[in-house]
């Protein structure tokens, strides 16, 4: 085991990870921008580095500075969490070449499948089924024929998309002409490249995904898998374990097709294989995510695996000391993303000072969260403020619970994501476990009025 990790991250993640490592004892070196000097991982970390002013390109995205904190701390590896440079192959190659484990798949893997359209053509080489799609798209020429060939609707994906950047669905001819140059335009604004490509849109799928993970022993499980169909702009919301969608033999199957992917590209820690599942139980691949996600929380409370702890032990060269027999889901688990932004006003992101939080508790209640009180949210990163997970021996516990811990919990003096979360929570829809990715579309009246009268019921 190492002696020394580097977590190149902050907020929530760099906590879940530093508990992970004093759980293994081993000791864990936070970096940080200047505007998180006063962040609980800063403070929970063994030592920290200030890597750089405010902004996330002068700081968690600076690569040269990170690597220097790491030699002058003696980190053996490093752990990028996600986001930030979690899918940067590069800085995987440089953490690889200057002698520090890379807790995360190989750079050669991360490049791979870091590229949608490469990614694509590695699963149909590995016989798992894909959205049927063209590879790059140069002219806008090339577009409309192959949306007429497929039919429309049709989406429109950055090769080097991610985080719902870079994708546009168009649903005749005029939508494709417009959208095509404004998907290549925000990609060559957000990533290394703007080529894309075109897949047929499925209509109302389902996002069900499915957690493995390698060792370095030739061992591949898979922890059954995640329904993230609750989404607003192709960005999740709430997640939840098991999918109501899947029953044990079709969790058997993409678990075999995710394995069967993760295998053929020699893939080692932890990873995701996204699908999108149509209401006829058929699956296609959409995309590899290659490192731990947000939402892998919701597969730790069903399965009992410590994955963080296990991504760790799997870099440091150990084997599983479990098969995949051993792998059992039971009860069911939610995730809700408490974010600082007001869904009264479009959901804004809102940052500023939590004069006092309160933490929910209880049986089944997980938090994972870097806030505490009078804590100064920064404008310059994400909004995130709380991952609330809860667990119960069924579907119906598990919300029960989750509206009693959204209920307990205190952001007090500025606006957050929670009363939304409980209208999904109240949503006959969503009760029935028949959300599908156009759930929050299709039901955002019902929401915002639900909303409006919560909000006039907590005024009076
Ligand atoms: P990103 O990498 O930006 O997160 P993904 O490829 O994972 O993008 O897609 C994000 C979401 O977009 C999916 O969860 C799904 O809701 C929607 N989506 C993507 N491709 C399709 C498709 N071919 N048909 C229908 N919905 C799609």
């Amino acid at each position: 085991m190492f002696n020394k990790i580097l977590i190149a991250n902050r907020g929530e993640i760099a906590l879940r990870i530093m508990r992970a490592c004093r759980e293994l004892g081993v000791q864990s070196v936070a970096i940080h921008s200047s505007a998180d000097a006063d962040s609980l991982h800063v403070k929970y970390a063994d030592e920290s580095v200030c890597v750089g002013k405010n902004t996330s390109a002068e700081s968690y995205l600076n690569i040269p500075n990170i690597i220097a904190a790491a030699e002058i701390t003696g980190a053996e590896a490093i752990h990028p969490g996600y986001g930030f440079l979690a899918e940067n192959a590069e800085f995987a190659q440089i953490c690889e070449e200057d002698q520090f484990t890379w807790i995360g798949p190989s750079a050669g893997v991360i490049r791979q499948m870091g590229d949608k359209a490469t990614a694509k053509s590695m699963a149909i080489a590995a016989n798992v089924p894909v959205v049927p799609g063209t590879g790059l798209v140069d002219t806008v020429e090339e577009a409309a024929l192959a949306a007429e060939q497929f039919g429309y609707p049709i989406i429109i994906k950055a090769t080097a998309g991610g985080g719902g950047k870079g994708m546009r669905v168009a649903r005749d001819e005029d939508e494709l002409r417009v959208n095509y140059v404004a998907a290549r335009t925000e990609a060559g604004a957000s990533f290394v490249s703007d080529a894309v490509y075109i897949e047929k849109y499925l209509v109302n799928p389902r996002h069900v995904e499915v957690q493995l993970m390698g060792d370095s022993h030739g061992h591949m499980l898979h922890f059954g898998e995640r329904d993230c169909s609750v989404q607003r702009r192709h960005q999740k919301l709430l997640e939840e374990a098991p999918s109501p969608a899947v029953d044990d033999d079709l969790r058997q199957r993409m678990g075999d097709a995710a394995v069967r992917l993760a295998k053929a590209v020699g893939y080692r820690s932890a990873g995701t294989v996204e699908f999108l599942l149509h209401e006829d139980g058929s699956f296609y691949f959409m995309e590899m995510n290659t490192r731990i996600q947000v939402e892998h929380p919701v597969t730790e409370m069903v399965t009992g695996v410590d994955l963080m702890k296990w991504m760790i032990r799997v870099a440091a060269g150990e084997a599983f000391d479990f098969t995949q027999d051993d792998i059992k889901v039971q009860g069911h688990a939610i995730e809700c993303r408490i974010n600082a932004e007001n869904p009264e006003r479009n959901f804004m992101p809102c940052p500023g000072r939590v004069f006092y939080y309160h933490a929910p508790g209880g049986p089944g209640v997980r938090v994972d969260t870097h806030v505490y009180s009078d804590y100064m949210v920064p404008p310059y990163y994400d909004s995130l403020l709380a991952k609330i997970i809860t667990h119960g021996k069924d579907r119906e516990e598990a919300v029960a619970r989750m509206r009693r811990a959204l209920t307990e919990c205190v952001f007090e003096g500025l606006p957050t994501s929670t009363p939304f979360h409980l209208e999904v929570l109240d949503n006959p829809v969503f009760l029935e476990g028949k959300a599908t990715t156009s759930f929050l579309e299709e039901e955002l009246s019902h929401l915002q009025e639900g909303l409006r009268v919560r909000a006039k019921s907590e005024k009076a």
